[in-house]
């Protein structure tokens, strides 16, 4: 039976050694819950470090043993590991610049070193465990490399990959040395999952402009298969939480906290320490707060809670400080007898002790920097059982796509965030209410475990999607078949596309000459008297006779507007007027003029705009800006306007492939045809063939062609055992 296996950097447990024994604590993280649905289940596995450092063989076997019985497989990391991979390339490298810290990023060759080193040991761990048909769920920033090394080992592997944290702008991301590598490891996934719609594009605009990979919304094309790419805002445990508030133990905490802090208002700050989440600008707001509304002293508190973490890097160390002094700087200035301002505690609280924390406060103030998605603010909300409370919520973290009910500021705007604790200390109740109750309902509903379920069930879909491509893939088994209907015809007709079919695609039309292999193919192909090979293309008249004249092909120019046979000369199906031009090309002239790189190259019977060299994401702009601007044009003088890959080709609507193709096969009829393309002008070729023909598209997307094959080169492996 195929199992899912889950693997991150930690465990969902805690191994900690006390008194020289060892003990497993579990995770009461939201995704271990999460994925407790998953990794708990028959034969599935978590794989992932046990957080400790555990050098002596029989303790290894120990922990091994104790997690097997867990459902959880350990990867053990010796001390230079946890050094340079986990706190050195993880988190001095790849944090600070997916966060948008990038003054902090440190690039040292060691990191990268070790960060190779402990994915290649991960992938070695998922090796020994998975099957084939099993599918494989990776998560995080540690292990952006293990998607593609897994894929290397095992190509038809089922593997998603959910990154927590965001995924920087291309500007940001462009300055690790080593972005190709991290993309490329990404890209061996078949689903690349992000928190909101912006990381996602970032992404996709980092593999389009520096893996050089096409993509349309949700889709890499990579030259062998498609990598989907999806948004899955992370949920709550939303029972969880609501439950733990409801609980005695809560609410007795909450009284016990009220009797100590009278009957202030009071803010609620809760973070792990990190210069991500912005600390020191939201103590000075509130600082600020209290300088401009002096009637709030003694009437409210900010309860600041802050998690101890990764205390061995020293910006953490040094954001310590900082906080501490501003603590005291603010708590020195304003305190009173009677009143504390601010309370703060830097330790981790266990979840009783938050949820009264979540009861207690009138108002959650979230503002960092920059967060993936940010957990707090959301079991905030859920522990709001009389949906009394208001919550502040910085714009920069993913959850604010989803509680567009909070007070949204940006965490760089001091005042703003000043103003948005005015309003919410004085926000009415029946307006709390209602806020909270939209809230309630949508993190009830996308929670943590229909999350998981989103993301399995759209992994499943396109493993089904890929199976049924694989289907039609053209096999040895299948070419074998084709081979002995090919003896059998007297008579055998080739329908051969040329740009991205015979020959890869290249930056100008000018560049795609046919290579020395192509031009042998083809001879060697037409030296059987039997087959009459027939070159079928966009392409004008010239380049077609210039490349390839000299060969004993067929062929079928611009579209369908040009047909020639052998030792004879150009004609047209159809007269056509070309009168049309003039004012199409003064419009194509306007986009060349807007869009540097651009340009029009003028065939018989369409004219073409190229944007293959113009700056990415430019061309696709003016491709639509220029689609709509041909739409009412094009359909009043009968013309057809053609979008192909980085060229928009406008041609008279009275002409296509398959017309010509029809027309070709009318004159001269043959025992056995094949048709063989790559772009959507190929599809009218491949509906005009007899049922009985082989059609094959080159690409994976859909089509109506009965078999695909991946490349020109496998387009020309097949001809050659065709010969
Ligand atoms: N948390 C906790 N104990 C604490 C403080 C926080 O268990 O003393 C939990 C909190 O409930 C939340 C998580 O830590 O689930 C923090 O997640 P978030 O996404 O807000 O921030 P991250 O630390 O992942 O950047």
């Amino acid at each position: 039976m195929s199992k899912t296996i889950i693997v991150s950097n930690r465990l969902p447990v805690n191994v900690t050694k006390e008194n020289g024994k060892l003990h497993l604590k579990g995770s009461i993280g939201g995704l271990a819950t999460g994925l407790g649905s998953i990794y708990k289940q028959g034969n599935n596995l978590w794989i992932g470090w046990p957080g400790l450092l555990i050098n002596q063989s029989n303790e290894r076997i120990n922990v091994t043993e104790i997690l097997k019985d867990e459902n959880m497989h350990p990867v053990f990391l010796a001390q230079e590991e946890i050094k340079n991979y986990y706190e050195g390339f993880s988190n001095e490298t790849l944090w600070p610049i997916f966060h948008y810290f990038s003054q902090y990023s440190v690039y040292k060759e060691i990191y990268w070193e070790s960060y190779v080193k402990v994915n290649q040991k991960f992938c070695e761990e998922v090796i020994n465990f998975v099957e084939a048909g099993d599918t494989l769920w990776i998560h995080d920033y540690q292990l952006l490399l293990l998607p593609e090394m897994v894929r290397h080992k095992l190509p038809d592997l089922s593997i998603g990959f959910f990154l927590h944290i965001p995924f920087p702008s291309y500007e940001m991301f462009r300055l690790l040395p080593w972005r190709r590598e991290l993309l490329n490891g990404m890209l061996g996934s078949d689903l690349v999952g992000f928190h909101t719609y912006d990381d996602m594009r970032h992404f996709l605009s980092s593999v389009s402009r520096l893996a050089g990979f096409g993509y349309s919304t949700g889709q890499v094309n990579m030259p062998d298969r498609k990598v989907i790419v999806d948004a899955f805002p992370m949920g709550i445990d939303y029972k969880k939480y609501a439950e733990a508030a409801a609980s005695p133990q809560s609410i007795e905490r909450e009284a016990r906290y009220r009797t100590s802090l009278g009957d202030q208002q009071l803010v609620l700050s809760i973070d792990r320490l990190d210069y991500s989440k912005g600390l020191p600008q939201r103590l000075m707001a509130f600082e600020k707060f209290l300088h401009e509304y002096p009637e709030f002293k003694e009437k409210v508190s900010l309860v600041m809670l802050v998690v101890p973490s990764r205390d061995r890097v020293t910006k953490y160390q040094e954001l310590k400080e900082e906080v501490d002094l501003l603590v005291g700087r603010i708590n020195g200035q304003f305190g009173r007898i009677n009143w504390t301002p601010i309370h703060y505690f830097y330790r981790s609280l266990p979840l009783e002790a938050l949820s009264g924390f979540y009861r207690m406060a009138h108002v959650a103030l979230v503002t960092p920097m920059r967060d993936g998605m940010n957990l707090v603010c959301k079991e905030f909300i859920a522990s709001k059982l009389d949906k009394k409370g208001v919550l502040i919520l910085s714009e920069m973290c993913g959850a604010s796509k989803e509680l567009s009910e909070a007070i949204l500021i940006n965490p760089n705007d001091i005042n703003a965030m000043v103003q948005a604790l005015y309003k919410a200390l004085t926000m009415p109740e029946e307006e709390q209410i209602a806020h909270i109750e939209v809230m309630q309902k949508s993190l009830q509903r996308y929670n943590i475990h229909h999350w998981v379920n989103m993301f399995m069930e759209r992994l499943e879909e396109i493993k089904t999607s890929q199976k049924s491509l694989a289907t039609k893939y053209l096999d040895q088994k299948t070419i074998d078949n084709v081979s002995m209907k090919m003896e059998k015809a007297h008579k055998r007709l080739f329908f051969l596309d040329y740009d991205g079919t015979l020959i890869p695609f290249s930056d100008t039309p000018e560049k795609a000459i046919p290579d020395h292999e192509l031009l042998k193919l083809l001879e060697d192909l037409t030296d059987d008297q039997r087959n009459q090979v027939v070159i079928i293309s966009g392409r004008d008249r010239k380049s077609l006779e210039g490349w390839l004249g000299h060969l004993n092909l067929d062929f079928i120019g611009e579209h369908g507007v040009w047909l020639k046979e052998r030792g004879s000369n150009w004609r047209t199906l159809t007269r056509l007027s070309g009168k049309w031009k003039t004012e199409i090309r003064s419009v194509l002239e306007l986009y060349v003029d807007r869009t540097p790189g651009s340009f029009i190259e003028e065939k018989d019977y369409s004219l073409v705009w190229h944007h293959r060299k113009v700056e990415t994401g430019l061309g696709e702009l003016r491709t639509r800006e220029l689609n709509s601007h041909l739409n009412y044009l094009s359909s009043s003088m009968n013309l057809q306007v053609l979008e192909g890959d980085m060229v928009v080709e406008i041609k008279s609507a009275q002409v296509n492939k398959g017309r010509a193709a029809h027309q070709w096969i009318e004159d001269f009829p043959s025992d056995y045809i094949i048709a063989i393309g790559d772009d959507w002008t190929d599809e009218d070729t491949f509906k005009a063939m007899p049922e009985d023909a082989l059609t094959i598209k080159v690409g994976s997307t859909s089509s109506v062609a009965k078999y695909n094959l991946i490349s020109p080169e496998e387009v020309r492996q097949f001809l050659r055992q065709l010969c």
